[in-house]
């Protein structure tokens, strides 16, 4: 199955010089969503995983069904403000200023194994504040998953020590 040929890029989006990917046309298409959702399910099938974490917002479409796949429950990693009971939060950089993800503070017991999963890792900055969060809970990052790695932007140095995979890779935009 050949995913990136599911995937639209559409330039200037929703910067001049980004090359936005759009994962929508992946998503409403019955083979490409069940084949993104079994490759990662099936990859920590035998793993010892006890949550899966998504991050908003792509995040939850495939974090949910990977999960509900597992047979495993699912937490959000929410922009600031979303979540309505006590949060912790992590900042991280951005080009221009700082954003933050939150979860909340009862998401995670000590000592769970958690897989995390988002659509896109381009310079890594909001998976490793998911992977802050699961770790100020008490919880273990066993993997963090991708459809797609943006690898010119070499997210995976900002998730040293961390098994990282990723479906898809673009070497340049
Ligand atoms: P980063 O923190 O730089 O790794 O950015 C990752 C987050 O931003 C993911 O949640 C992506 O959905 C989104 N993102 C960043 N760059 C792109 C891009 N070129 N196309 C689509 N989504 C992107």
């Amino acid at each position: 199955m050949n995913l990136k040929k599911l995937i639209r890029d559409v330039p200037g989006f929703p910067k001049p010089e980004i090359v936005f990917k759009d994962i929508t046309t992946l998503t409403k298409d019955p083979i490409g969503l069940a084949a993104t959702v079994d490759a990662i399910a099936d990859r920590y099938a035998d793993a010892d995983i006890d949550l899966v974490v998504g991050i908003e917002a792509r995040g939850f479409i495939f974090g949910g069904a990977i999960a509900y796949k597992m047979g495993l429950g699912f937490v959000p990693a929410r922009k600031p403000g979303k979540l309505p009971a006590e949060t912790v939060r992590a900042e991280y950089e951005l080009e221009y200023g700082t954003d933050a993800i939150e979860m909340h503070k009862d998401a995670i017991e000590p000592g769970q194994k958690i897989l995390i999963v988002d659509d896109l890792l381009a310079t890594g900055g909001t998976a490793a504040a998911a992977a802050e969060l699961v770790e100020m809970l008490g919880g273990e990052v066993t993997a963090i998953a991708f459809l797609v790695d943006l690898t010119f932007l070499k997210g995976r140095d900002k998730l040293p020590g961390y098994e990282v995979f990723s479906l898809v890779d673009y070497d340049s935009e």
